[in-house]
């Protein structure tokens, strides 16, 4: 079918390049060029019902009377038509000699516009109009009428929507298009197949053809989406034998029973006992936990990389930032100080000498337990035996980081964790091959933080609260905006704001930390400041994900419109990790936008990562809000993976269906459908690392 677009009337050369510079190569993929918007004619209204107020409306009647009227610039033509009920005039300002040579009285034609009401008269200034002799020709005329996506090029040449419509009415007349999408399906769902589509949503009678045509091709594009998840999930559970862990001795008993100075949640010992299920099942682990930010998710991964020691095997965690890799590593050598355990750290910036020894004894087995940031995916990082891989903060890896980590050994369990709450029929697409497990409830005796808006004439109300509290012993973050792009320009907030914080607060001792001070410098100051040797950390978001110091309980987040709600979310969720009460300052800007105001409101009502995270994925749809590219979630044409849930099901259902009985599609019914599939396919294998 990609017969290739030469053959096309009224296209030269120029017009061809336009074409091809929206991507437009072959006959089908302008059949795929959708309309993004129709002109509805299709209301078709008698006079009298008319209330003049702008509606746009379709009238057909009888010309009364057709003249020119005013001088110089206020002359116009105007062309009077009755249907009976009352009388409209269309207007014309410019080009009416054409039009009263084409309107004469008596004929009977239909007008299109906005309909205005002046004194008592009812007008439409320069509808469409169509003359009409039978029936057929106002069906013809109110219709839906394509506009077509247009760019800069398309206008150069002239390529209009009419012009495209034409052609693909001709490519649909000449052109055969073969439908893939089994006809048992189409049949079960009353979908259109694709010929009929295609003719619906480029020249669709009513709004019920529209949404028909549409319904297939959302149909179509999740269908296919499915198609690979499901296919994936079938070739991963199938191919990936795990390694059977039985014991759970002595280091897990140990840790949980004596080490550990608190009782486990509910949801942190459910989500232990589906790994531990998982682990013992034979099959690979490849579990996801979500948990909100402090529902303690690291103590779960403590507790399954113990699983995988006390197995005789090694155990990978990796986390985004150096900072919180440097944090899980003190976190792990505190508690398992006097176990037999050898914690490894791995990370940038690491001397010559000290990584060399670090690569060795990864690679000898001499560490039971590494931790690292992307460092860790490096390719000469080489394991003696990695039993499981543990992934913090999985949505700022992407699902290749995942599969590279895991090709490291030989099939390891495989466990990632995030703070960023998704509803869950979108984590059940997303995560197609992942279990999950949810850590519900935050550790007993939490209390909620309170997020309060401050503008910036009360920062000094703000800061007596903050001396009052750091008289009592308590410890601050200061935050301040980094945007990549202008590092330097945000950098010079935060170092300017960090010199004005020392001289409002010359009794304590104040600390910066941001993304351009080395390593060591970086570990310093969160060592210092875990100590509590600094009171006041001034920061960039270098400490948004998973810094935990619970002595830290008021935070202040200046410029605070400028960040993303699940942002703003991550760098509360900072304190209100102890047992005092939390505060969160937001001081926004003088000039607020309005979605910044509503992300702001939307902090002060809610603690509820869940809440949160849904109210950013309206504001800023999927494919921001879960960074497509990494999540491994196509763009979308026609369908929305929030709004089109149902289509969503059951190109689910059909799918997973559809592969349970004919993995490799060699069945006769599915081979049209193979020949689309194979091609779609062969860019995820790669992405989920089964290429
Ligand atoms: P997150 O889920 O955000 O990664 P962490 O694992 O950093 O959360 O845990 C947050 C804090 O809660 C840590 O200081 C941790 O020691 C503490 N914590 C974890 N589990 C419990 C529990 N069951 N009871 C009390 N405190 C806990
Ligand atoms: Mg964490």
């Amino acid at each position: 079918m990609n017969f290739n677009l030469s053959k096309l009337p009224l296209l030269s050369t120029k017009r061809l390049e336009a074409l091809n510079s929206m991507g437009i190569f072959t006959f089908m993929d302008l059949l795929y060029t959708f309309p993004n918007r129709y002109i509805d004619r299709s209301n078709i209204q008698f006079i009298k019902n008319l209330s003049g107020s702008g509606e746009e409306v379709t009238i057909s009647g009888k010309i009364i009377k057709s003249e020119e009227v005013g001088f110089g610039k206020k002359k116009r033509l105007e062309v009077s038509l009755s249907d009976g009920t009352g009388i409209i005039k269309g207007i014309w300002f410019r080009g009416g000699n054409y039009i009263k040579r084409s309107l004469q009285p008596g004929s009977i034609v239909a007008f299109f516009g906005q309909v205005k009401q002046y004194g008592h008269s009812m007008n439409i200034a320069h509808p469409d109009i169509s003359s009409i002799s039978n029936e057929g020709d106002l069906n013809d005329f109110s219709r839906l009428i394509p506009i077509y996506p247009a760019n800069k090029e398309f206008s150069k040449t002239r390529i209009t929507s009419s012009l495209i419509q034409q052609w693909i009415t001709l490519i649909l007349k000449e052109v055969k298009t073969e439908e893939f999408i089994p006809h048992y399906i189409l049949n079960e769902l009353k979908l259109p197949e694709l010929k009929l589509a295609l003719t619906w949503i480029h020249n669709p009678n009513s709004h019920q053809e529209y949404k028909r045509a549409i319904d297939r091709f959302k149909f179509e594009e999740l269908f296919l989406f499915e198609l690979s998840i499901a296919k994936i999930k079938y070739s991963i559970s199938k191919s990936n034998k795990g390694h059977v862990l039985t014991h759970f001795k002595p280091n897990t008993s140990i840790f949980f029973n004596e080490k550990l100075p608190f009782q486990l949640t509910d949801g942190q010992k459910s989500a232990l006992s589906e790994i531990k299920h998982d682990l013992k099942s034979g099959l690979q682990m490849n579990r996801l936990i979500q948990g909100d930010v402090g529902s303690g998710k690291t103590i779960v991964a403590i507790g399954a990389m113990l699983m995988a020691i006390d197995n005789g095997f090694q155990a990978a965690f990796a986390a985004p930032t150096e900072i919180l890799a440097e944090q899980h590593y003190h976190t792990l050598t505190h508690y398992l100080n006097d176990l037999n355990i050898s914690v490894g750290l791995i990370i940038g910036g690491q001397k010559t000498n000290l990584r060399s020894q670090v690569l060795e004894s990864i690679e000898k087995g001499t560490y039971d337990m590494i931790v690292g940031t992307h460092a860790i995916f490096q390719e000469n990082v080489k394991f003696q035996n990695l039993g499981l891989a543990v992934i913090d903060e999985q949505h700022r890896f992407g699902v290749k980081q995942r599969a590279n980590l895991l090709s490291k050994g030989n099939h390891p369990h495989l466990m990632v964790m995030s703070a960023t709450p998704i509803p869950r029929s979108l984590a059940m697409t997303l995560y197609a091959d992942l279990d999950i497990s949810v850590i519900k409830g935050l550790p007993l005796g939490r209390k909620p933080i309170e997020t309060i808006i401050k503008r910036d004439t009360q920062r000094e109300e703000v800061f007596q609260f903050v001396n009052k509290n750091l008289y009592e012993g308590g410890q601050v973050y200061i935050i301040y905006p980094l945007v990549e792009e202008s590092e330097v320009l945000d950098l010079k907030d935060a170092t300017a704001g960090y010199e004005k914080i020392k001289q409002r607060f010359p009794d304590y001792t104040v600390g910066i930390i941001h993304g351009r001070m080395n390593t060591d410098e970086k570990e310093k100051t969160m060592r210092a400041f875990n100590d509590n040797k600094i009171q006041i950390l001034v920061s960039t978001t270098v400490i948004e994900v998973g810094v935990d110091i619970p002595n830290a309980s008021i935070m202040i987040i200046e410029h605070a419109e400028r960040f993303g709600l699940s942002q703003l979310h991550q760098l509360r969720g900072r304190i209100g990790r102890g047992n005092r009460q939390s505060f969160c300052f937001l001081i926004p800007d003088v000039k607020v936008s309005k979605a910044g105001a509503y992300r702001l409101k939307t902090m002060v009502e809610t603690n509820d990562g869940f809440r949160i995270a849904e109210a950013d994925l309206k504001l800023r749809g999927p494919g921001d809000f879960l960074g497509t590219k990494q999540s491994g979630l196509p763009d979308f044409k026609t369908a929305d993976i929030v709004e089109d849930q149902l289509i969503l099901q059951q190109a689910k259902m059909y799918a997973s269906k559809l592969m349970s009985i004919d993995l490799e599609l060699l069945d006769i019914k599915h081979s049209k459908l193979r020949n689309i599939f194979l091609p779609y396919f062969e860019h995820k294998k790669e992405f989920y690392g089964l290429g």
